[in-house]
């Protein structure tokens, strides 16, 4: 059977406590989680029954500050997975220099089989559940996979609410008409294509590299937008259940534009052969683009993949297993901390505008993201080049770990 995502969460911080020397009782210090919130609610269907769903917010750790962290609306949510993602989430905020801890939350549903009026509901009276832990100075929420802007409108106005006065800096990834960042909608697909662009500079960035893209949600579809933009040849896409192939490159704007209106690979037209989303990840292509879920490359398939490059768009798309055969065939993993933390750090810009009532150009944004992404990832880069056998994998853990435990020590334990 597979692992959890929170053994490999695990198995990653152990391999980074080791580099970065912690003792026994800061490893338990770090891998605890502050809180641990569960709930069971009933909502209200359009047919005026009821159903009972499953909900979860796990803050992970606090040293940085504020807790941090998307919502994902997914049958398949687990105590387990939120915890991962969670600890993802605090080395990703440390790692990338944000001023934030880390956290995640989810409920146990399939958004497309809700109506709106019965999702709105749900959003809602989950908000209202978690409203004693989350706040602009305790817990941020985001939309993560199965959320978007719509419902952070509603988990903001649902808080506001119950505050007697609107807190647009309780959320993250709002409708820009309602005190959203410009650019947040792009920033996690900007920020793979900004660090993308950097690594490739010696040959020639981006452009005419050839690309495979595996997920076409917020993150798959505009980073594979903006690289078709950029100039690459997006050979390769999929969604659930419908990947598709063709050499001079799918029209993956049209393609995404579709998913976007509410459509499914399946019904889109345009050109290009049909295959299966699997085929997708053993691609041969120049930079592969997981996407999706959590562990999708593994041990089983990991020795299969022929791109030599792999950007992580996805929290946790590589298992440990699979790390070490790719660390031995020589192929380069882009971890997710630093690849995908655009999306946390427009995040940060919207934060801190709503604190200040102000409102960036999303030219001034993608300049910011672009001057906080690059550092992150050339720190990251000189680690790895510095330190024997160290992949960027280890060396990201190791400078988030590293960060974390310094703050811990800093504050003191209280009392
Ligand atoms: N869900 C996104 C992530 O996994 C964004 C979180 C945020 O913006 O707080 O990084």
């Amino acid at each position: 059977m597979a692992d959890s995502a929170l053994n490999t969460a695990l198995r990653q911080f152990h391999a980074a406590a080791d580099r970065a020397g912690l003792d026994d009782s800061q490893r338990v210090i770090l891998t605890s989680f502050k809180t641990v919130f569960q709930t069971e609610f009933p909502v209200e269907m359009d047919d005026g029954s009821f159903r009972v769903f499953q909900g979860y917010r796990v803050l992970h750790n606090s040293a940085l500050g504020p807790t941090k962290g998307g919502i994902r609306y997914s049958p398949n949510v687990t105590i387990d997975d939120v915890k991962a993602l969670a600890m993802w989430m605090t080395w990703k905020c440390a790692v990338t220099g944000l001023p934030f801890g880390g956290a995640k939350g989810g409920v146990i549903v399939d958004p497309a089989t809700l109506s709106q009026s019965a999702l709105q509901n749900l959003t809602r009276r989950f908000t209202a559940e978690i409203t004693p832990i989350i706040g602009p100075d305790k817990d941020i929420p985001a939309p993560d996979m199965g959320t978007n802007a719509q419902i952070m409108a509603w988990m903001m106005d649902t808080y506001s609410m119950s505050a007697g006065y609107t807190i647009p800096a309780v959320v993250t990834g709002k409708p820009v008409s309602l005190g959203g960042s410009e650019g947040r909608y792009e920033a996690t697909g900007r920020g793979l294509m900004y660090i993308l662009d950097e690594h490739l500079s010696d040959a020639g960035g981006v452009r005419g590299k050839t690309v495979a893209v595996h997920g076409l949600g917020n993150v798959g579809g505009v980073c594979a937008r903006l690289l078709q933009q950029a100039g690459a040849h997006v050979q390769y896409i999929c969604d659930k259940d419908t990947g598709i192939f063709r050499a001079e490159g799918v029209d993956a704007d049209a393609a995404f534009a579709f998913i976007e209106a509410g459509g499914v690979l399946r019904d889109w037209d345009g050109a290009g052969e049909r295959i299966a989303p699997s085929d997708v990840l053993l691609a041969d292509v120049d930079v592969l683009v997981p996407a999706a879920v959590e562990h999708v490359l593994t041990g089983d398939n990991a020795g299969k993949v022929r791109a030599r490059l792999i950007l992580e768009g996805a929290n946790g798309p590589t298992t440990p297993e699979a790390d070490e055969v790719f660390q031995q065939r020589g192929i380069t993993v882009i971890p997710d901390v630093v690849a995908n933390a655009g999306g946390v750090t427009v995040s940060y810009f919207e934060w801190v505008q709503a604190r200040q009532y102000l409102h960036w150009r999303e030219a001034q944004v993608n300049e910011e993201l672009r001057n906080v992404l690059i550092p992150a990832y050339r720190g990251i880069i000189n680690r790895a080049m510095s330190t024997p056998d160290c992949t960027l994998r280890e060396a990201a853990q190791w400078i988030g770990v590293e960060r974390v435990v310094q703050a811990t020590m800093l504050r003191g334990i209280y009392p």
